[in-house]
């Protein structure tokens, strides 16, 4: 199953830049009507068996490769690229012939060390700009690597460059701190410098802007320990987090950099604002030190908040993503780790219905008829108060039950997001009227409550979120809910 969403998200990322990148309306046209395909399909695959819906996804891949057909040669290829690895995972044939046109368009491929840019021969129209203007017009011409991947490195040269001032990119066009490497050559010379951290080591010498964004992107598709970056081209922060711990020693560079994105993104202003990312590929987090009992697993229902159709609240930069695609992404790593704590997860999604309480009430009898122990709705929190913070789980009164639910996972949110509890230790019980009454109430004898870890209006609120990732946040929810049943003693 996760395979399948993964597969969609990154279908829809490639689409959301075709997009951007699209130079007539009618492509535009069937691109969008490609992505509400999607979301149908996605509903669809969470509710049921992915394996029924395999055939519709092999129908929808030969629309996808019209697309790709279409756009080839009018976009940049860099979507192209990765095509054949989403046809292997889902065993799909997506055909990604390189445009025959545009023999030095591929972006860096990893390890081709034989390919070398010629330095010092900018070919953009702003190569007669210097410094921090320049390297931002230059790249926002980019076209090698996805727009998420720009943000999230330019977001880095920010910080790394201190927007360009330091000596290291005064002197040396080198705005990402990138110390030399065998590797490097042809990309850039060997300069000898004393770095901010004190340390004098040989740094990269970059002949010209464009050979330093080229070399950038050689040394982390060349750097061993950068192996697999190419998964999180959708996720801005997911490749952020993949990369940090081999960039730099500093413990807090993921949150300064992701703190970054919403700069950068406005400064590269390509049409795409990063956002709609996914394909977090991150292996599973360790497990070794969950408990996980032995013993016979408990039911819970998940439902998404919100539908496709009127997906909630957005999130402001680093996640840049609304209610019901973020926890979308949550819901399927809770699915793709809730065996290891026996668990039996079902994900249930609202279909959009001209009355909200109807809406709501039909994906509640859909979970009923699970059986859980216990139902749980995903959300995020918003407010015209942008300094809002902190996690709340709503719940109706008089449920012991619920109230045990709702204590088990805002420990658990606590102890992994570390945002403030809101009011009574997270707890915010609702009356008959009140925002999320409906779905607490719905089934009189499930406990039942409603989830809302973080703000997403909150910029604070979605770097700290950003940072830790959505599997994590998947993770936090499974050990609340074991947590729950362990303490209920809901196990056989
Ligand atoms: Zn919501």
């Amino acid at each position: 199953m996760s395979d399948t969403l993964d597969t969609i998200e990154i279908i829809r990322g490639r689409l959301r830049d075709s997009f951007a990148q699209a130079s007539t309306d009618e492509q535009k046209q069937k691109i969008k009507a490609e992505l509400k395909r999607l979301s149908d399909l996605q509903e669809e695959v969470v509710l049921q068996e992915f394996e029924s819906v395999a055939d519709e996804i092999r129908a929808l891949t030969s629309t996808l490769q019209q697309i790709i057909d279409n756009l080839t040669g009018v976009i940049g290829n860099f979507f192209l690229q990765d095509f054949d690895k989403i046809g292997t995972q889902a065993g799909l044939a997506i055909r990604t012939a390189p445009p025959p046109t545009q023999p030095n368009s591929g972006r860096p491929a990893k390890r081709d060390r034989s390919r070398q840019p010629a330095q010092g021969s900018d070919t953009t129209s702003s190569a007669s700009l210097d410094g921090w203007a320049g390297l931002i017009s230059t790249y926002r011409s980019y076209d090698k690597v996805s727009a998420e991947l720009k943000i999230a490195s330019l977001a880095q040269w920010i910080q790394e460059s201190g927007r360009g001032t330091s000596p290291l990119a005064r002197k040396y066009n080198n705005f990402g701190g990138i110390k030399y490497r065998a590797r490097m050559q042809g990309y850039c010379t060997p300069v000898d410098y004393t770095g901010s951290d004190g340390d004098s080591t040989t740094y990269c010498n970059f002949s010209s802007l464009t050979a330093f964004i080229e070399g950038y992107w050689h040394f982390i598709a060349s750097g061993d320990s950068y192996s697999g970056w190419e998964r999180y081209s959708h996720n801005g922060a997911a490749y952020i987090r993949f990369i940090a711990p081999h960039y730099s020693a500093d413990p807090n560079y993921i949150t300064g950099v992701l703190r970054l994105f919403e700069e950068s993104g406005s400064l590269l202003k390509q049409g795409s604002n990063g956002s709609g990312s996914s394909e977090d590929g991150a292996p599973a987090a360790p497990l070794s030190n969950v408990a996980t009992p032995e013993g016979s697993t408990a039911r819970v229902a998940i439902v998404i908040g919100h539908n496709a159709r009127s997906p909630g609240s957005s999130a402001v930069s680093p996640l840049s993503r609304t209610e019901f695609v973020f926890n979308g992404e949550v819901a399927a790593y809770m699915l793709r780790n809730a065996a290891q704590y026996n668990l039996e997860l079902k994900v249930f999604t609202r279909q959009s219905n001209p009355s909200v309480e109807r809406e709501i009430l039909a994906a509640y009898a859909e979970a009923a008829a699970f059986n859980p122990v216990c139902a749980v709705e995903l959300h995020f929190n918003s407010s015209d108060n942008s300094a809002a913070t902190g996690t709340e789980v709503l719940l109706a009164g008089g449920k012991p039950a619920a109230a045990a639910l709702a204590s088990s996972i805002t420990s658990a949110l606590r102890s992994s997001l570390g945002l403030p509890l809101r009011g009574n230790r997270g707890l915010s019980v609702v009356s008959r009227g009140d925002r999320g009454w409906i779905s607490v109430s719905a089934l009189p004898n499930v406990p039942s409550v409603l989830c809302e870890p973080f703000f997403g209006s909150n910029t604070s609120d979605c770097v700290t979120v950003a940072g830790l990732g959505e599997e994590k946040l998947a993770l936090a929810y499974l050990r609340g809910l074991r947590e729950f049943v362990l303490s209920r003693n809901l196990v056989a």
